[in-house]
């Protein structure tokens, strides 16, 4: 089965996404293994998802032991674990409560619903309008595509859902200009990931909430890839001070099963009464189980401080190759949300890197960016930077 499992993927599964060949079998901390029994080394973490590596053995340990006590009831009814969560979420957030639901797209689309509702009973029909960025990524269902600041996932889906205007990310004068009577939130990513992991100036989001608080605007930060350690704070907004009214997570939430979350502050949130918004799945006993033990290991301090501390040491080593490879543009990122920016469009390095063991990943055409497990260890960076060493070589 495993050799065809290429084959039979690409007969029986709609074709969406742009495949590596490779099919993997087994993953462990930052390791992955694939049917020929070959060795990778992961940088990738499924996209920012698993934060904790592969397969660690406490999350391994919850899973059974959740799967084996209770896995679905709906939220007809109350269950420990979500009861449990939300509360976990609460003390480590600006926030008051959270809706639970099962991807990033879900919580941005909450998210979206809720700005519009608590808008609509404040000030009446017509205010819900929703200031994004350019570059900007939330997801792709309908209204979230149509939040996303870039054409190409939004081409032959018009026409779009209506109340969303995009301005230049990082400028505040831009999000001003675009402000008008209908206008009732702006949503931002901390910092942009599928758009290049570009990180806004100083101050951006600061003046970001000044501003919204001055025009009576919400203020919506999609953490569902900055967010749960991945910039060495628990969430991306820790480093700047400065809190929204609504947060969105997903991805690394629960490490790998499928969970997203959207958290708000209690005046908002008091807008979603029983009957505004649902989900079947959303907050399970098994994903929130996972997610309760995710959050308990990453929020703790001395992980963080780990977390900073690599961030900064890989950020360190890139830097040396930028100074080495005139290839190399740009060199950013905060914690282990990580980029080098090329010259050239890096999709040759992405598949030399993954014939070498090295799981990387490539965005806007130019941008190599590394998301790996927030346990990655200073070997694994030296042997990927050692590797990307002798690739940049090759291919310019
Ligand atoms: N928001 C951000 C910032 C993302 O990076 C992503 C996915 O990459 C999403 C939303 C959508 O999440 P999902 O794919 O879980 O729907």
């Amino acid at each position: 089965m495993i050799p065809e499992a290429m084959e039979l993927c690409h007969t029986a599964v709609c074709n969406t996404y742009a495949r590596q060949p490779v099919v993997f079998v087994r993953g462990e901390g930052c390791r992955l293994w694939d049917a020929s029994g070959k060795e990778y080394r992961d940088f990738l973490a499924g996209i920012a998802v698993c934060n904790l590596g592969h397969c660690p053995k406490r999350i391994t340990e919850v899973i059974c032991e959740q799967a084996g006590r209770l896995v679905h009831v709906s939220n007809l009814f109350y269950t420990e674990p979500q009861a449990r969560l939300a509360t976990a979420l609460v003390a480590h957030s600006f926030g008051d409560r959270v809706f639970f639901c099962n991807s990033g797209a879900e919580a941005n689309e909450a998210a979206i619903k809720l700005a519009r509702k608590y808008s609509f009973q404040r000030y009446g029909k017509g205010r819900y309008h929703i200031i994004t960025m350019t570059h900007s990524f939330h997801g792709r269902t309908l209204a979230t595509l149509s939040a996303t600041g870039q054409e190409k996932v939004q081409k032959g889906f018009e026409p779009l859902v209506d109340g969303f205007t995009y301005v230049a990310f990082g400028s505040i004068e831009a999000v001003r200009e675009a402000i008008t009577e209908k206008s009732c939130a702006v949503m931002v990513e901390p910092i942009q990931g599928e758009g290049g992991v570009r990180i806004p100036p100083p101050g951006y989001l600061e003046a970001l909430k000044e501003l919204c608080l001055e025009r009576d605007l919400l203020l919506i930060f999609d953490e569902v890839q900055v967010g749960m350690g991945r910039t060495g704070r628990l969430f991306a907004y820790e480093h700047e001070g400065v809190m929204p009214h609504i947060m969105t997570l997903a991805k690394a939430l629960a490490n790998g099963l499928p969970m997203g979350a959207m958290v708000a502050t209690e005046e908002v949130a008091q807008a979603f009464d029983p009957g505004s918004h649902a989900t079947t799945f959303g907050g399970g006993p098994l994903v929130s189980a996972v997610a309760l033990e995710t959050l308990r290991q990453i929020a703790d301090p001395p992980f963080l401080e780990k977390v900073r501390n690599t961030g900064e040491y890989f950020l360190q080593r890139l830097r040396e190759l930028q100074r080495k490879h005139p290839v190399v543009v740009d060199v950013r990122g905060r914690g282990l949300m990580v980029a080098m920016e090329l010259r050239v469009p890096g999709k040759t390095v992405v598949e030399r890197c993954l014939e070498r063991g090295a799981i990387i990943n490539c965005t806007q055409e130019t941008v190599l960016r590394f998301l790996p497990p927030l346990i990655v260890t200073v070997d694994d960076i030296d042997w990927l930077v050692g590797q990307l060493d002798e690739v940049l070589e090759e291919v310019v």
